[in-house]
């Protein structure tokens, strides 16, 4: 395959795999042929105003993501992307996530959201600690 044919492949294969989580409204369902979870409208509609009470719980800067997998989930997003607070399955408690991507490398956990990204960036500070012990004592 040339790189123009490889790359014309990859977009339209990408381009399917978005189609394919395209939610799609038939009566109470709203769910996506690549999901097919039967997820519900009304699911959808209370992960938004969980994720946009999350958001505002947290404060200016905060926004609601809420996204489909056997289910709707919400999260709140820092405007960096890189903190994210998700409630536990439990739902008693909040996990936060520093870090690239969906997820992150540090984790804190908190009754409330604001205690939740109070240990991740406590987590992260102590990391780095360490990693500064370690090369000052290599050094
Ligand atoms: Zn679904």
């Amino acid at each position: 395959m040339t790189r123009k044919i490889r790359q014309a492949f990859h977009c339209n294969q990408r381009t399917h795999v978005q189609q394919l989580w395209l939610p799609v409204r038939n009566g109470m369902i709203y769910c996506s042929p690549a999901c097919g979870g039967h997820c519900t409208l009304a699911a959808w509609e209370l992960a938004w105003s969980r994720g946009r009470a999350l958001a505002a719980r947290l404060g200016v800067g905060w926004n609601a993501v809420v996204w489909e997998n056997l289910g709707w989930h919400f999260k709140a997003v820092d405007r960096t992307g890189l903190l994210k607070v998700h409630l536990q399955e439990s739902g008693d408690g909040w996990t936060a996530f520093l870090g690239h991507g969906d997820g992150g490398n540090w984790t804190g956990e908190g009754k409330t959201p604001g205690t939740a990204v109070k240990a991740v960036r406590k987590a992260a500070r102590t990391a780095l600690q360490t990693l500064s012990k370690l090369l000052e004592a290599t050094s």
